[in-house]
């Protein structure tokens, strides 16, 4: 009954043989392996963007970081939400990789920034004044980190706001296929066509060892972004492994079956607790909920060996009577051990 997150699971067993495959005779290093080519054409045709630029990195916080370092100046402010991973969970790698551009906190109530709280936040940084940093690039999460989405047309009021002020826009996509799934749209709607200049492409979240892409759709940005990688040591040599998970990954739509085995899992869960009179804080819309348990329940669910992460109120605790837990589901989650838990929620 894994609940932490959907990075603890396995890789998919067709990622892994890729990668096998993969490993036989030479390749050109430093992506200039034949497997690369591919990929690029392929996320180029899954976006119909022909021109964009296409690079492969380990870990969310390198694709988000140097996506922002390339996009901001060090007098920049880069607008996110006060929950965004690039705030909470990057250990201050955007600060780092874009020398130093200031995060500005838009205060959210369940993950998504509201178009009045993004001008709010704009007119805080006003444009040459000397004294302040400068607006720079903004930067959401779909899915949100609150386990919500941003419908289309949220998205594009969002861009839209940026637009107005010359500000670039950052997708942070750690689950892009959940969202993508979720809203049963092209990758393209969900992008540029909503306004979107560059997308962290996740990979790790939905099924590979450790791979996500990062898109960007303006080719003169391309240059730029090689240097910072390289400059991040997140250029890997023997590169053709991270090309095999994501040509195993995009092939066959495996990438959005995993998401919508996912999304369906959380949707389950999401029903059991709702049977069960256990509130929910925000909407989940993907793969990932946030619920107030119980303290009992929150007991009797760790007790019989459910992992998951809970916030604000522990045993010792003598006060707290609940405690909120973020349940996050993967695609190998086995059906009998989300079964067992709506189990225990129900007595
Ligand atoms: C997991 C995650 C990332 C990437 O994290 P890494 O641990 O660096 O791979 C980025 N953004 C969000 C919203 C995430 O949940």
């Amino acid at each position: 009954m894994f609940f932490a997150s959907d990075n603890a699971g396995p890789a998919h067993p067709s990622v892994m043989q890729a990668m096998v495959d993969a490993n036989s005779g030479y390749m050109g290093s430093y992506g200039a392996d034949p497997i690369m080519e591919r990929v690029r054409a392929k996320i180029r045709e899954v976006f119909e963007a022909p021109e964009a630029a296409v690079y492969l990195v380990a870990t969310g916080t390198a694709a988000n970081a140097l996506l922002l370092a390339t996009y901001a100046q060090p007098w920049h402010a880069v607008f996110c939400a006060d929950v965004a991973h690039v705030e909470q969970d990057e250990c201050g790698a955007p600060e780092f990789f874009t020398n130093g551009a200031k995060l500005s906190l838009i205060p959210t109530a369940d993950g998504r920034i509201a178009p009045d709280a993004l001008r709010a936040a704009i007119a805080r940084h006003p444009a040459g004044v000397v004294h302040g940093v400068q607006p720079g690039p903004l930067s959401i999460t779909q899915i949100t980190e609150s386990g919500t989405l941003y419908g289309l047309d949220e998205i594009a009021a969002l861009t839209a706001i940026a637009k107005e002020h010359g500000l670039p826009v950052h997708l942070d996509g750690a689950r892009f296929a959940n969202a993508l799934v979720a809203l049963d749209c092209s990758a393209a709607d969900m992008t540029w066509r909503a306004g979107v200049d560059c997308v962290s492409f996740g990979g790790t979240k939905n099924g590979l060892p450790g791979v996500e892409a990062a898109v960007i759709f303006d080719p003169e940005k391309a240059w730029e972004f090689e240097l910072r990688r390289k400059r991040a040591a997140h250029l890997f040599s023997k590169h053709r492994y991270l090309s095999a998970q994501m040509e195993a990954y995009l092939a066959d739509g495996l990438w959005l079956k995993m998401a919508a085995q996912a999304n369906a899992n959380c949707a389950k869960l999401a029903e059991g607790l709702r049977e069960t009179g256990v509130e929910m804080l925000h909407q989940p819309r993907g793969n990932m909920l946030f619920a107030r348990l119980p303290m009992a329940l929150h007991e009797k669910l760790k007790g019989a060996g459910a992992v998951y992460y809970a916030k604000g109120g522990t045993p010792a605790n003598a006060t707290p009577d609940s405690v909120v837990a973020r349940l996050v589901c993967d695609w190998s989650l086995p059906e009998a051990e989300l079964d067992r838990f709506i189990g225990l929620l129900k007595g």
